[in-house]
């Protein structure tokens, strides 16, 4: 596979709530290994398009594909086997868990949350775990949390929570991640170290999806812009292109 293999292409997809179209006749492709960012203001559609994508909620027209499977309004655990993997725009994490147990959640969610009882005590269960700890050891190594592994989650600083998540998200082994607004809130030196790690996460061979509201985020990071407002695509191209294209600016501007 090349570098312009496209892995996910949404086709003229639509879904609307009561009167507001909030994703309307979008069509975009990603390719294998970019980091391609999905701009916009408030209100776009930006997260409702993830919701689409990862199958929370089904459209009303269009299709979804992935590695060349159709996965248009197929179950959010069906989606994820088939290698999705996110983050959401506000920081989910359970108040009880430490962050080990949260990531470790993360790796079970790939056998779609079926542990069989019959393999719970079989040498087979016990390789499968030791494995998967050896894993969350890796992530949270990576990530830098490995030193917090033993602290509930949720009382972390807010840029911590963040790699929380994403370890969680990467302890599913996607192919492709998606980035909901991922540094919102978060200050100048976390945001620029997320920026990091995030291509750090591209370099192991991992597509991302990156929502931004923030555009000047994204032109070092991304090497695809897709700017979308009204749930429509603007314009699309490498960040040189959107940088101070009139349409962006104008959409930027003037709401
Ligand atoms: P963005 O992430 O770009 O800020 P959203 O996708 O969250 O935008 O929202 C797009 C539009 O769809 C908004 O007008 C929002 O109010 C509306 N919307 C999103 N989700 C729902 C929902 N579950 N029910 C009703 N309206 C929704
Ligand atoms: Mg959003």
């Amino acid at each position: 596979k090349g570098y312009d293999t496209a892995i996910l292409t949404v086709e003229r997809l639509s879904k609307a709530f009561g009167g507001v179209k909030a994703v309307n006749d979008l069509s975009f492709s990603v390719t294998q290994n970019a980091i391609h960012a999905i701009i916009g203001p408030n209100g776009a559609g930006k997260s409702t398009l993830f919701n689409l994508i990862t199958g929370v909620i089904a459209p009303n027209e269009g299709k979804i594909k992935l590695f060349n499977h159709d996965i248009t309004s197929l179950r959010p655990d069906k989606i994820a086997q088939y290698g999705v993997s996110r983050t959401f725009q506000n920081i989910r994490l359970f108040p009880d868990m430490t962050v080990f147990e949260t990531v470790l959640i993360g790796t079970y969610l790939l056998t779609g949350g079926k542990l069989l009882p019959a393999l719970f005590r079989s040498n087979e269960f016990r390789k499968r775990e030791r494995q998967a700890k050896d894993r969350i050891k890796e992530i949270l190594q990576f990530v830098g949390l490995w030193d917090m592994r033993n602290e509930y989650a949720a009382k972390l600083s807010y840029g911590n929570q963040r790699r929380v998540e994403i370890a969680r998200a990467l302890a599913t082994n996607p192919r492709l991640l998606l980035l909901d607004e991922p540094t919102a809130g978060m200050n100048q030196k976390e945001t620029k170290e997320l920026m990091q790690l995030f291509s750090q996460v591209n370099q192991q061979g991992i597509t991302i999806l990156i929502i931004a509201h923030d555009m000047h985020l994204v032109n070092t990071l991304s090497n695809q812009i897709t700017v979308i407002n009204f749930g429509e695509k603007l314009v699309e191209g490498p960040p040189e292109v959107i940088q101070n294209h009139p349409a962006v600016v104008e959409a930027y501007m003037g709401r």
